[in-house]
């Protein structure tokens, strides 16, 4: 079997709700996904040793067992007894730790790819349920949508017919955040009740990049500030630059703005990298 290319897209979450602790320890959230064009590349290089590889330049990306990618990969060898083995590079784009769900991401596409070049043949129904096994974002890419709600752990997916294409600036402020710790410091009692994902999903089918952006929502925002009080510096900082709603995707750092148009993305992409290293203009994808 020669090689496969794969992209491998990051998301952000326009509107994250939480509704309550489990007895597991996780929280079930509400939760709308978008998939945007910052992309990793992927390639996975089939071998006969049984051996799983990973190449990576990355510094903080682990090259073992503690990569999702190696984790998926050794589930799949052992649940269906595979004998090949596979080297995968990964060409790292996303930031790391930021929100954007780059190791996620990397396990969904490492599964749709194994599930080719090994013919393993498995549903979408057994992707979804293996993937969910590694962490609660893998589930989103692998349905080919751009956009989905998701609820549980965000791993049950409903994808949405949203036709909207939107334009973002994404800020990466050099701060590692970890969903333990930001989930750790949440106060439920504190959080907003009345926000609704149907709102944002209606207005996402109707309205323009404007209205969508005064309902962008994140319950986690203030256990990310309480964290991180510096970052709401980033939030203030975008709002002034012609972003129409400024929100944290996930449990952060990453901050992103909507903003009408491409251009636009592009003039406050630029504008923004006077203050910070990592800023992207992206779109949905
Ligand atoms: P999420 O939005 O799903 O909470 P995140 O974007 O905040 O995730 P990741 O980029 O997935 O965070 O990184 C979290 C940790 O996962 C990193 O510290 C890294 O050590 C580990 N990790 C494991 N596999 C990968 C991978 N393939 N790419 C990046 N990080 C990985």
């Amino acid at each position: 079997m020669p090689s496969l290319r794969l992209y491998s897209p990051a998301k952000l979450n326009l509107f994250l709700k939480v509704l309550n602790k489990r007895p597991d320890n996780y929280h079930n959230l509400e939760t709308i996904f978008e998939r945007i064009n910052l992309v990793d590349e992927i390639r996975l290089i089939p071998n006969s040793t049984g051996k799983i590889k990973i190449i990576c330049d990355h510094p903080q990306v682990p090259k073992g067992p503690k990569n999702l990618v190696y984790k998926v990969s050794q589930m799949l060898q052992k649940e269906f007894g595979i004998t090949q083995g596979v080297t995968i590079n990964i060409k790292k784009n996303i930031p790391v730790a930021a929100g954007l769900a780059g190791g996620s991401t990397n396990a969904a596409t490492t599964l749709l790819g194994l599930n080719k070049i090994w013919e393993i043949g498995l549903s979408q129904k057994q992707l979804v349920e293996i993937g969910a096994k590694i962490g609660s974002d893998v589930a989103f890419f692998l349905y080919n949508c751009s956009w989905a709600l998701g609820q549980g752990r965000g791993e049950r997916i409903t994808p949405l017919k949203i036709k909207q294409k939107l334009w973002h600036v994404v800020v990466v402020p050099r701060i590692k955040m970890y969903s333990k710790d930001v989930f750790g410091r949440l106060n439920l009692k504190l959080t907003k009740k009345r926000v609704d994902a149907n709102i944002l999903t209606l207005a996402l089918k109707t309205q323009s990049a404007l209205q969508v952006g005064n309902l962008l929502h994140n319950d986690l925002e203030t256990s990310i500030l309480s964290i991180r009080p510096e970052l709401l510096r980033v939030k203030e900082k975008m709002l002034k630059n012609r972003c129409c709603g400024v929100a944290f995707s996930g449990s952060g750092s990453a901050c992103y703005g909507l903003v009408p148009s491409r251009r636009i993305a592009s003039a406050v992409a630029k504008d923004l990298r006077r203050s910070y290293a990592r800023v992207f203009a992206v779109c949905t994808f």
